[in-house]
């Protein structure tokens, strides 16, 4: 039976280990346990690091091969997957599509967060942050004086500004739901990263409809030669042939 390593975390990889478990695929789903509560995929989970690069390729002695389906800002992991499978392991990244061929001309893209935090506030006073908890600290500086309502899946260790709020959700979100928070909190500019999907597409809906610019974190660049698809049925079709590789 094929063993597969899901690097996991992201919507995408809980899918793909309940497809691939429905195949009777042997898989392990990894998480790097940076949330309580985490939504746990079907089968087999393993959860925190691997120790770097060394760590994984020993792990890597009981798998046939690696799905990397981590989020696309996680790139520490995907570098790590993509050297430590070289040269036996086969290794296919699973990465949603990200949003720039549905950009408008009210978004604005930057390169880093730091950017991201500069670039609103010159936008707006009344800020939506939707970064995530790790990179909230680096909007600290920029936006210290704005009334930044931040939205993250579990509060942050940082202390925030006096004139922040903070709410703690987790997506799928609705266009509803969103018009709601963003007119609640009379948002004047919505800050992202290019997470891309559906499940977290309708806030930039609601920016639209609400006339609110919107400022985007580009995607970190990928390590370059590994074998990438965009869906899960793609990343299932290729773990399907794996066997009549090896042959
Ligand atoms: P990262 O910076 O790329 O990874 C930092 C370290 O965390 C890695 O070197 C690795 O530690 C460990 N790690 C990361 N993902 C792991 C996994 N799936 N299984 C085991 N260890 C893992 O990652 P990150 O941006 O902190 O994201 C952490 C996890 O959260 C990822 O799995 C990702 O899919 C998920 N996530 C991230 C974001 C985001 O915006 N970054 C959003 C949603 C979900 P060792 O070097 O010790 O092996």
């Amino acid at each position: 039976m094929t063993r597969i390593l899901l690097l996991g975390g992201t919507a995408e990889a809980r899918a793909l280990a309940e497809q691939l478990t429905a195949d009777g695929v042997d898989v392990t789903s990894s998480l790097a346990g940076r949330v309580a509560d985490p939504r746990l995929p079907v089968g087999e989970v393993r959860i925190g690091g691997f120790g770097g690069v060394d760590g994984l390729r020993a792990v890597l002695r009981d798998y046939d091969a690696v799905v990397d389906a981590t989020h696309p800002f996680a790139k520490n992991i995907s570098a790590n997957a993509a050297a430590a499978c070289v040269p036996d392991t086969p290794l296919l990244r699973l990465e949603r599509s990200g949003w720039s061929a549905r950009s408008r001309d009210f978004w604005h893209w930057v390169d880093t967060h730091e950017q991201a935090a500069d670039t609103a506030a010159r936008l707006g006073r009344r800020p939506f942050l939707t970064v995530g908890r790790q990179e909230i600290e680096r909007f600290i500086p920029a936006l210290r004086e704005h009334a930044v309502l931040a939205r993250v899946v579990q509060a942050p260790e940082v202390a925030l500004p006096a004139a922040w709020r903070l709410v703690t959700s987790r997506g799928p979100y609705r266009l509803s739901g969103e018009l709601a928070l963003m007119l609640e909190h009379s948002a004047d500019v919505l800050i992202t990263k290019d997470s891309g999907g559906d499940h977290t597409w309708p806030k930039m809906e609601a920016a639209e409809q609400l006339g609110v610019p919107v400022v985007v974190v580009r995607r970190p660049a990928r390590t370059p030669g590994v074998r990438t698809v965009h869906d899960v049925v793609d990343a299932l079709a290729w773990v399907r042939v794996l066997p009549t590789m090896a042959t």
